[in-house]
């Protein structure tokens, strides 16, 4: 299967409006998806400036379903969206949650679509709460 280049820059030409901003759910250091993201082993495969291919081992040893997922950084927010169930329903999974959980651990370069630079780790203002305030 050969598809075209993109042109660089402009991955996200072409999406009707803009992706949807990451959004972390109550209690989301205790889901399942987050608790996989940290124990599962991960292939992470850039595809474009915005888009990773991730494929997460399950429990049972043997690797799940690849899917495409969209994380970057555009309008100042991180923008991520998965084509998998769980996003779909809950606006969160593991495919999400392992990009995240490899960024915050410098693993990951994430692209910021407006000013064409790379991340290596969340920048300050992105920074979220992983624990209960008190
Ligand atoms: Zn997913």
């Amino acid at each position: 299967m050969s598809r075209a280049q993109q042109p660089p820059g402009s991955p996200l030409d072409g999406d009707i409006g803009e992706p949807p901003k990451l959004t972390f759910p109550d209690g989301w250091t205790l889901s399942g998806a987050w608790q996989r993201a940290q124990r599962a082993d991960a292939h992470l495969g850039p595809v474009d400036a915005a888009h990773f291919d991730v494929l997460l081992s399950r429990e049972s040893g043997d690797w799940g379903s690849r899917h495409r997922v969209l994380f970057a950084i555009q309008n100042g927010a991180l923008r991520a969206e998965c084509d998998c169930k769980s996003f779909t329903h809950r606006d969160w999974c593991a495919h999400v949650a392992v990009l995240w959980w490899r960024w915050v651990r410098e693993q990951l370069g994430v692209r910021d679509l407006d000013a064409d630079d790379t991340h290596l780790s969340p920048p300050w203002w992105l920074a979220v709460h992983d624990q209960e305030t008190s």
